[in-house]
């Protein structure tokens, strides 16, 4: 992120907003998406915001991107039996809101209409 303001994924990490965690560690935090698109809707979130999109974190630190994912994955086996589809929004137009590098992990009764 280039402005000053912390995400309010950082605000999250801080523990100054409030969310539902299900998995931290040193480098990624995992929550619950505020508004669900499908049963498990969970938000996989790098703990620094330098990375504004899926992009810059490929480029910038590739380690962490497979943390990320591996991350993810580890939720899916708690939650989905370990099936699950992963979005990473980039970009304005492509429905992007938090300029804070983060993966949906979606799973359950996937559809159509829980396309994000
Ligand atoms: P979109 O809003 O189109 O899904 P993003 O890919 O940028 O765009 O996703 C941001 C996600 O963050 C949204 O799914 C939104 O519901 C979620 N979100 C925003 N604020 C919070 C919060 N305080 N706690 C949990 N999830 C949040």
């Amino acid at each position: 992120m280039s402005s000053s303001e912390p995400s309010i994924f950082s605000k999250i990490v801080a523990r100054e907003v409030p969310a539902t965690i299900v998995a931290e560690d040193d480098r990624v935090i995992a929550f619950e998406d505020i508004a669900p698109k499908a049963p498990v809707h969970v938000l996989v979130v790098p703990k620094t915001e330098q990375y504004r999109d899926v992009t810059e974190l490929a480029a910038g630190d590739p380690e962490l991107l497979a943390h990320v994912v591996a991350t993810a994955r580890r939720i899916a086996d708690e939650r989905s039996g370990g099936q699950f589809r992963l979005v990473f929004n980039t970009g304005e137009a492509a429905g992007q809101t938090v300029f804070h590098v983060h993966a949906h992990v979606l799973a359950g009764d996937l559809h159509e209409g829980n396309l994000l």
